[in-house]
């Protein structure tokens, strides 16, 4: 009973950092010891490991579809020239 709760314990700590470790959040930076020991739980916990696979799945996913979606450079050069004449207006 107490190895389940200390398993769900850190499966919950681990939960909590998942995101932040993949990411390499600066905001919210992981020190060595919390990184070698969300390392060492990914890979023993089936749960929490498949928790990170899905996280990179999906951080892979999202990067190849903003890759194929990248704006019209002509649509952008006119986005540009427009708020130039804007601020142009503006300041006149
Ligand atoms: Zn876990």
């Amino acid at each position: 009973m107490i190895t389940m709760v200390r398993g769900m314990l850190t499966c919950r700590w681990a939960a909590r950092r998942i995101q932040h470790y993949l990411d390499a959040d600066p905001a919210a930076h992981l020190d060595a010891v919390e990184v070698a020991r969300l390392e060492a739980h990914l890979a023993a916990c089936a749960r929490c490991g498949g928790r990170a696979d899905q996280y990179r799945a999906l951080a892979a996913a999202l990067r190849s579809w903003s890759d194929r979606n990248t704006p019209d450079p002509r649509l952008v050069a006119r986005m540009h020239d427009a708020a130039e004449r804007i601020v142009a207006q503006g300041s006149a």
